[in-house]
């Protein structure tokens, strides 16, 4: 033992903080200034810093006048202790060594987005400041610390190649072009899970989408975490005994190299075989450690790459480690409570736990030959994390698939086993002829959910391919209990596939029409634009000229609205004395269209508008006077009910319907109804009612068409890419199984959006409640306050900005106003709102946060749109729930301002599972299904009371009048 003359009684308390301090075993080895270092695998020399702070106890200040310190050291040491003792020795930084890792964790966290802000980042560490002080330490020439004071070039040639690593490795995606720095899913969980670079790229190598449990073994044994574990002669007897004893895996490599020991070492500890030299005991904790970690990473990796079988064998692996325990042991051992003699008896008798669960306590007892024991087996059984599962689907197009699966926990909870949260369980869905996963998640079965027995359901959608495979496994695996692992089949034996969509209309390249085609004068010069946009000039003909019902189906931001006033043009034209009807199924569009068409038709035209919502009810005299009413689905239902005592609905002589496409929502069956009516009336008074519908680009647009009664001429479904402004789209994913913490990761992707796509003009962002456009905007602000000029979003005189501020009464929006930014949601006082409104119209402000709630009414258009994450919290059900399709589409549809933009930028953030999912919807068309048959006795018996249907036949009729038939027919599910 080495001598610390007059130290002695201090130093083993010394050595003990020593040992607290590094995190494995550290020993006093075969020389007084060294300790045993597991990570590096050898004796490592006591760093100068540890010898301070030893020597720092010798002196009891009370007591003493000086103190002694004794080095006692190896000869060749010596002059290396004293000159470190009596110099004072500055600390170099060993940043250099970490930090491609370190600039990966910063990229994956979202604080870093590119190279500038990483050169930024540089300067904030130690490093910067020993770089300029000592720069011939860290390879730079004195002319050029000289010649570049600030080390700008130099630390951005570290940041460069850092990133230009780190990309090779898939760890990141780096843009030389544009300097930007992308986190992935790879880079993400090695910086979760502290995984070094050099193991990403044994990783990268080494795994393949279908290994043995051995295989793994040696890519983990394999990790640069464990190069420094040396292999030493005196241990190589010991480890031979283990290798034989303890592994029952082969170990590649044995006992000779350093990733056979690493192999030998962690099979030995799930084994809990006895190890006896201490440093094997040190590397072995080691080992373990870490490999659980690294096969925790491994986990994920091949998770989000989709590989079923290796996401299973890792996870099991990985369980296996954590609970010293192997796969093919009885999962029962998880349990304390038993005893090892009577887990002996029933691996013995080799009972699986399936066959445990039917038998009773007794029957047990007798087969353990421990009549008292059966009830405490037969009670673990019972508390053995067991799930049911039960999947559903419903095909929504030929190619995405609905599930709804069911989970019930069947299980007793006890907080002794359990805990007192819940049990973790990991679901996906794989084809297993592909070996893929095309969904997965992360699912918490918490106490009160197995306690109260109640089922969960789990809503996700899946991709399908044709040929049909004969079926996929949805799995549910517990993340902690080895064993405890469900299945249940989907089969895809009896579905029937919707309809191929029939071709999309194409855009034919024709000379724009300029607006003296209406041929009056009256109308021209409703326009402010000269020409009609190659939509609307390719469906002029048919909606001016003829009387044809027409679907028109186009993206939106393409001009519709030109559409429906054209078909009115041709009703005030034509049929004088008739009426035209515009429905749209928001007030918010009604409110939107009245504004416009009470300036537009009534002043410049001098025909009668009215508006009929449940706000606004105006005398029958007025109604029945109107040219044109404008009104909402409810609304029209009721009136046209009795159409029979209404001559005014009588003298209706065009339909107009708006948004069509929310015939899927929870509007649509009123829809439905109103049009299924109008064609009865049609029918019954022999007087043609012109129909016509606008719509998103639609996917089954036939059908549609069918209903409405539209042959080849009137059907125009473009293509969504047909928009007059092109649509620039990002989608990201995020991870994070909780939605608060996920939306704030959100923000400085939202503000870097805005940097990127549209630093200078009008940037719209859509959140989910009025409680997120606020904290959006704050963070927004935070971004701001770190940059030159954080009122840059601030498009007027500050001074006059101050002057609007008196007046507004939020005191959230007085904050953010100064700074250029908006909130609009419903909460807002109804002028404080129409500030809001009118500062972004006019570009005062540049940046607006709205709830998506008001995606419908806003139509301010922006250069950019961003959309901060698609789910909304549903007060009915208590639970986070995805907007509907149509709104997203509505939202990004904001984007690009036909007047002043090139191309519009939409940027779509959502939960990272959900990328696919709207990747395909947002670049594919959307399929609209009938959602009558719910409320459909409600719409019958109206139809009843109103006295249009009368008999069994009246409502057969009616009912295949009805979109809800059509869609009946081809696609019966
Ligand atoms: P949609 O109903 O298809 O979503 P809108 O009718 O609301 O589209 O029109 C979107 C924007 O395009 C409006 O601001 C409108 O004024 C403008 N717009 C429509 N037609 C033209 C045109 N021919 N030239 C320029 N701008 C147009
Ligand atoms: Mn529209």
């Amino acid at each position: 033992m080495p001598d610390f003359a007059g130290l002695v009684p201090d130093l083993a308390r010394v050595w003990q903080n020593l040992s607290q301090i590094l995190p494995d075993v550290a020993r006093s080895g075969p020389d007084g200034t060294q300790i045993y270092d597991a990570k590096r695998g050898s004796f490592v020399d006591l760093g100068i810093l540890d010898v301070m702070q030893i020597f720092g106890r010798a002196g009891r200040p009370q007591y003493d006048k000086s103190g002694h310190g004794t080095i006692i050291t190896a000869h060749d040491k010596l002059s290396h202790y004293l000159s470190l003792m009596t110099r004072q020795n500055p600390i170099e930084s060993q940043f250099i060594g970490s930090l491609t890792d370190n600039l990966n964790a910063e990229i994956s966290l979202g604080t870093v987005t590119n190279v500038d802000e990483a050169v930024k980042w540089l300067s904030y560490t130690y490093l910067y400041v020993r770089m300029r002080f000592n720069p011939l330490a860290y390879g730079i020439t004195i002319k050029a610390a000289q010649d570049d004071p600030g080390l700008e070039k130099h630390r951005r040639d570290l940041i460069v190649n850092a990133a230009k690593q780190l990309d090779k490795n898939r760890m990141i995606r780096f843009e030389d072009a544009t300097g930007y720095l992308f986190a992935t899913d790879l880079g993400r969980t090695s910086s979760h899970f502290y995984i070094k670079y050099d193991t990403v790229e044994v990783i990268n190598e080494m795994l393949k989408a279908i290994m043995t449990e051995a295989d793994v073994l040696t890519l983990v044994s394999n990790a640069q975490e464990f190069e420094q574990i040396k292999v030493r002669d005196e241990e190589l007897d010991e480890l031979d005994f283990h290798h034989l004893q303890s592994c029952p895996l082969p170990a590649a490599g044995g006992t000779e190299n350093t990733y056979g020991k690493v192999n030998i070492l962690l099979q030995t500890y799930i084994s809990r075989g006895n190890v006896d030299s201490f440093s094997l005991v040190s590397d072995m904790s080691y080992v373990a450690q870490n490999a659980a970690r690294i096969m925790r990473a491994l986990f994920e990796v091949v998770l989000r790459k989709g590989w079923p079988i290796m996401a299973g064998r890792i996870l099991a692996m990985s369980k296996t480690i954590d609970k010293r325990m192997w796969g093919w042991e009885n999962p029962l051992r998880q349990f304390s409570i038993l005893t090892p003699e009577i887990l002996h008896k029933l691996e013995a008798k080799k009972i699986p736990i399936d066959k445990l669960r039917e038998m009773d306590s007794k029957e047990i007892g007798i087969l353990i030959h421990h009549q008292r024991m059966g009830p405490v087996v037969k009670k673990c059984v019972s508390q053995f994390p067991t799930l049911g599962l039960d999947a559903s689907i419903q095909p929504i197009t030929r190619t995405v698939l609905r599930v709804r699966l069911t989970i019930t926990a069947e299980f007793s909870w006890s907080d002794k086993v359990h805990g007192k949260t819940g049990e973790p369980f990991w679901i996906w869905v794989e084809d297993p002829e592909t070996n893929h996963i095309y969904h997965s998640e992360y699912f918490m079965m918490h106490k009160k959910m197995v306690v109260t027995e109640e089922p969960q359901q789990l809503v996700f959608t899946i991709p399908i391919f044709e040929p049909l495979p004969t079926q996929y496994y949805v799995r549910a695996i517990s993340d902690r209990w080895i064993g405890s692992e469900f299945t249940s089949a989907i089969s895809f034996q009896h579905l029937i596939l919707p309809e191929r969509h029939p071709p999309h209309t194409d855009l034919l390249d024709l000379q724009p029409l300029p607006v003296s085609a209406l041929n009056d004068p009256q109308l021209e010069q409703m326009y402010s634009f000269s020409h009609f946009n190659p939509v609307q000039t390719q469906i002029f003909h048919t909606l001016y000229h003829t009387d044809y019902n027409v679907l028109l189906g186009a993206p939106t931001g393409s001009g519709k609205t030109v559409a429906a006033e054209l078909a009115i043009f041709r009703v005030f034209r034509m049929y004088p004395n008739a009426k035209a009807v515009y429905i749209a199924p928001l007030k918010a569009l009604v409110r939107e269209r009245m504004e416009d068409w009470k300036v537009r038709v009534e002043q410049k035209l001098g025909k009668k508008v009215v508006e009929l919502t449940g706000d606004v009810t105006p005398d029958m005299r007025a109604v029945s006077n109107a040219d044109l009413i404008v009104t909402t689905p409810e609304k029209w239902d009721g009136i046209s009910r009795s159409w029979q005592t209404r001559s005014y609905v009588k003298a209706v002589a065009l339909l107009v319907i708006d948004e069509i496409h929310l015939l899927g929502e929870d509007r649509g069956p009123v829809l439905e109804v109103i049009v299924s009516r109008t064609n009865f009336i049609s029918s019954h008074t022999e007087k043609q009612v012109r129909v016509v519908g606008l719509s998103t680009a639609l996917a089954n647009a036939r059908d549609l068409a069918d209903w409405l009664g539209i042959k080849q001429v009137g059907l125009f479904n473009f293509r969504p890419s047909v928009r007059p402004v092109p649509l620039e789209v990002h989608i990201s994913g995020f991870p994070g199984k909780h939605y608060c913490p996920r939306m704030a990761t959100m923000n400085k992707p939202t503000y870097q959006a805005v940097k990127t796509h549209s630093p200078g003009k009008p940037a719209l962002i859509f959140v989910s409640s009025r409680r997120q456009t606020r904290l959006t905007a704050l963070d927004l602000i935070a971004y701001l306050a770190a940059e030159d000029n954080p009122k840059q979003w601030l498009h007027m005189p500050e001074m006059e900005m101050e002057n609007i501020i008196v007046g507004i009464r939020d005191s959230n929006l007085k904050l953010t106003l100064a700074f250029g930014i908006g909130l609009h949601h419903a909460g807002l006082h109804e002028r404080d709102r129409k500030v809001v409104e009118e500062l972004f119209v006019n570009q005062k402000i540049q940046i607006l946060v709205a709830t998506s709630t008001l995606a419908w009414g806003v139509n301010f258009p922006a250069h950019l749109v961003v959309v901060k994450g698609t789910e909304y919290f549903d007060g009915k059900t208590r639970r986070y729930v995805d907007f509907p399709i149509t709104d997203v589409l509505q939202m990004m549809g904001r984007a690009g301002r036909p007047q002043f933009d090139d191309s519009g930028k939409a940027v779509i953030l959502v939960h990272d599972i959900k990328k696919h999912f709207y990747k395909k919807f947002l670049y594919e068309p959307f399929p609209v299904e009938s959602s009558l048959l719910e409320v459909l006795a409600d719409h019958l018996n109206a139809e009843i009371v109103a006295g249009t249907i009368s008999s069994k036949q009246d409502s057969m009729d009616y009912i295949t009048w009805t979109y809800f038939f059509r869609r009946l027919v081809m696609n019966p599910r």
